[in-house]
């Protein structure tokens, strides 16, 4: 079943795209963090991180970082975070891999502070012994 980003890769829907190349497109999110928020999007359907090609991954991260100089040059931006979800728990909606560029300024407090589990500094050594390889 095709995603609403394959459509707007089609031109089957509207999108403002900021960017496109062989590889990738990269158009504003209709529910902007702030104005410019933009997704960097693999023309090639790839569900997440995981199932996309590191080559494929690279060149978005490529990308994500030439808008996200525009984001801090021509919008005034003062910091710029790079999102990407990955599976419905980490908040992924559409399940076509894509990067979030999110301009931030001084003070937004566009995201609520994450919480934290409490854990000991040994349960952290302990969960890096299983992250090893
Ligand atoms: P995620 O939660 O990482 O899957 O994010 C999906 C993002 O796509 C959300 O921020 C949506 O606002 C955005 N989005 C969904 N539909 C469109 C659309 N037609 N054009 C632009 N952005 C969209």
């Amino acid at each position: 079943m095709s995603t609403i980003f394959e459509k707007i890769i089609a031109r089957e829907i509207p999108a403002d795209i900021i960017y496109e190349d062989d590889t990738v497109v990269a158009f504003l999110d209709i529910k902007p963090v702030h104005a410019g928020h933009a997704l960097v999007v693999p023309k090639t359907p790839f569900t997440d991180i995981f199932t996309s090609d590191p080559k494929t991954l690279s060149h978005m991260m490529e990308v994500a970082t030439t808008i996200g100089r525009r984001l801090k040059e021509r919008l005034g931006a003062d910091g710029v975070n790079l999102v990407m979800n990955n599976g419905a728990a980490a908040g992924q909606e559409v399940f076509h891999a894509h990067l979030h560029i999110i301009p931030r300024y001084e003070g937004d407090h566009a995201f609520t502070p994450p919480t934290h589990d409490p854990v000991t500094p040994e349960d952290i050594t302990a969960t890096a012994e299983k992250l090893r390889d």
